[in-house]
């Protein structure tokens, strides 16, 4: 059964994961791996470096060992830096490995990197890969507007031309605030786009993602979530704890309005995704 399939039968739970750097033991991440397939997820993506990195074929082989433990993989495929001969080969690598599900993406614009002219934005690349072959697509959206894009009324009607090039459901950046995802789900299927949206939910565990949070990341920050962050920030199991059961909370809602799927920003961290798919497993029916 396809991804999009999946959609129409139930409330789809996935994980995100990435490749570890170059420091770290091949093994951590394959360890992870295996929790993570424990807690039967619908699939797990891995996320795919913008800029070209040598991490990029460690990316690959995750993909791969999902697949090889039974689990859906889905390869995140920014085009901004590649041309169509190096998305061709990294297209050809993947149908090598039998991954056939994608989450096409632009990546983020690197001042230090000049782009590749063949890619402006991802519904380029969902155009192209449709000449490639059978693929699955997906594509990402953004509940509090793409922080390019000048409106998030601009920002539909952009994500309209991505859906009608071909991406068969979406991914939302991560969000805070639940109502941000309730009004830009009204928006979208106002706009005539009606494929399924999986909500993105990043669990905040630990004071370095805090930090990152407040300066980079242009979510807006509910004042349940500064309060909890502010008590606990100094006391690390409390904070990982409030963390979790915000993130719980934050499902528990989305599930009740009937969202399309739960997209789990594990941060390669296979204890927080254990508590949170436990907490919500008969609440999304996993
Ligand atoms: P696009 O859909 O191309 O949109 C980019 C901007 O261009 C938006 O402002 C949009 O409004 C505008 N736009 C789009 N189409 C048009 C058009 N036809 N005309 C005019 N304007 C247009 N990055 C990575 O490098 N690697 C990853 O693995 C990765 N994973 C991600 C996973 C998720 C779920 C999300 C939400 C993001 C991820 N990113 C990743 C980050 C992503 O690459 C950046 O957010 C990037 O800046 C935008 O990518 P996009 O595919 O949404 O771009």
């Amino acid at each position: 059964m396809t991804i999009k399939e999946l959609f129409s039968q139930k409330t789809v739970f996935s994980f995100e994961v990435f490749p570890p750097k170059k420091t770290s033991s091949i093994s951590v991440i394959y360890d992870t791996l295996d929790q993570l397939h424990d807690l039967k997820p619908d699939f797990i993506s891995v996320t795919f470096s913008a800029g070209g990195s040598s991490n990029n074929a460690l990316a690959c082989d995750i993909a791969s060992k999902i697949k090889e433990s039974g689990v859906t993989p889905v390869m995140h495929l920014p085009c901004i830096n590649y041309t169509k001969e190096e998305i061709r080969g990294t297209v050809e690598e993947l149908k090598r490995r039998g991954i056939e599900n994608v989450l096409a993406l632009r990546g983020d614009i690197n001042p230090d990197i000049p782009p590749k002219n063949d890619f402006r934005y991802a519904s380029d690349l969902i155009a192209y890969l449709k000449t490639l072959g059978r693929f699955d697509i997906a594509g990402a959206c953004y509940p509090e507007c793409h922080p390019d894009c000048e409106s998030i009324e601009q920002d539909i009607e952009n994500l309209k031309k991505k859906v009608d090039a071909g991406a068969e459901h979406l991914i939302t950046q991560l969000f805070f605030d639940n109502e941000s995802f309730y009004s830009f789900r009204e928006k979208v299927a106002a706009a005539g786009i009606d494929v399924p949206i999986e909500a993105g939910i990043m669990p905040v565990v630990n004071k370095n993602q805090i930090e990152r949070m407040v300066t980079t990341c242009g979510a807006s920050l509910p004042r349940k979530f500064v309060k909890i962050m502010q008590r606990f920030e100094h006391d690390q199991e409390a904070l990982r704890d409030a963390g979790i059961a915000y993130a719980i909370d934050q499902i528990v809602d989305l599930a009740a309005s009937g969202v399309d799927g739960i997209h789990l920003y594990t941060m390669n961290n296979a204890y927080v995704a254990r508590k949170i798919s436990e907490a919500v497993s008969g609440i999304i029916g996993l």
